[in-house]
């Protein structure tokens, strides 16, 4: 059937035909991307999602919105749409995204993304980065027994923060003063001997007891069995939640206790990450450290699976808060700088 003949066709049919076709359309995912991108709309469907605005879990379907799909909240009396709140809200070009994700898992770079899929770098760079939000606050269940614990750091950079720098600020090389210093800033790694893990920004310099708190608080319980270096924030953090620590001093060259404590798996993760990091993207600025931080412990949580694509896009899709966390980098990277006031 050519275009003419579709046209005849289509102005052939009766009124309620006409309505009939286009409400048939409008229900049928009309291109393989609505499938790996369907999962929040699967979710509300079945009813194991929640209102984005109040958590309601009272809520209708209510039409469509562009061709994704409406509900209405019994609870706070407003609509939301399957994409609000998630990474999705306000991308346009949503016919793009499968590609895009496809180029992403590949890990390719912005250029190559750009030309293939014919998108400006600014949208690409914007895109990637709205996709990790999605990733930043989810699995978030509790360590238990043996977890590890580490600080390492990362020498701060500028790269990225702007994207048409006509001379990008010359990155990498070492810092200026010895040991450790404001020029890096901090990540703690945490991970138990099963899935959980937790990569969080913190500071810059020295890691305090409240930073752990921060990055790993309310994740601990006493079915929680700490092993760190011997630092005092880490002793006072422990006692804090009332766990077992096992201190590891590798300044007298103590790596393991009674065979089973120590901190060799995060250890591990810190030295794949950063060489992950510098062979992937030549480095990354540290204002979007955290979002590379998401993909990489995402990546780390998926290794096994057979889907990676989807379950990826599955997982990021989920969080309702993901569309916050994108707008709130700028704001993120601004308070990070300020702990170097403190
Ligand atoms: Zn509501």
């Amino acid at each position: 059937m050519d275009k003419s003949e579709i046209r005849a066709t289509l102005l052939s049919l009766s009124q309620e035909e006409r309505v009939a076709l286009l409400s048939e359309i409008e229900n049928e995912p009309t291109s393989h991307s609505l499938n790996i991108l369907g999962q929040r709309r699967e979710h509300l469907d079945n009813k194991i999602g929640c209102c984005p605005r109040c958590s309601g879990k009272k809520y209708r379907k209510h039409g469509k919105d562009k061709g994704s799909q409406r509900y209405y909240c019994n609870s706070c009396k407003k609509t939301f749409t399957e994409y609000t709140g998630t990474w999705l809200a306000g991308i346009h070009k949503k016919e793009l995204i499968t590609d895009y994700l496809k180029l992403m898992e590949q890990e390719l770079s912005l250029d190559k993304i750009k030309d293939e899929l014919e998108i400006n770098k600014k949208t690409a760079f914007d895109w990637r980065h709205k996709i990790l939000s999605g990733l930043e606050n989810i699995d978030q269940g509790g360590f238990k027994g043996i977890t590890e614990s580490d600080d390492t750091f990362f020498l701060h950079s500028s790269k990225g923060s702007k994207l048409y720098d006509r001379k990008p600020r010359k990155r990498g090389g070492s810092a200026k003063k010895k040991g450790i210093s404001n020029e890096q800033v901090a990540v703690i790694v945490t991970a138990d001997r099963d899935t959980e893990l937790d990569l969080s920004v913190v500071t810059f310099g020295r890691i305090k007891k409240s930073d752990i708190t921060q990055a790993i608080g309310q994740r601990v319980s006493d079915d929680t069995i700490l092993c760190s270096d011997s630092h005092v924030s880490y002793k006072g953090f422990a006692i804090d939640n009332d766990m077992e620590h096992h201190a590891i001093r590798a300044d007298l060259k103590q790596y393991v206790k009674q065979k089973i404590y120590h901190v060799q798996h995060v250890n591990s993760i810190d030295s794949r990450l950063k060489k992950w990091l510098e062979y992937q993207f030549g480095g990354v600025s540290t204002k979007y450290l955290q979002k590379y931080l998401n993909w990489f412990k995402t990546k780390e949580r998926l290794k096994q699976s057979k889907e990676f694509l989807k379950d990826f896009t599955n997982k990021s899709l989920i969080d309702i808060t993901a569309r916050n966390t994108y707008m709130e980098i700028g704001q993120n990277y601004q308070d990070l700088i300020n702990t170097t006031l403190n």
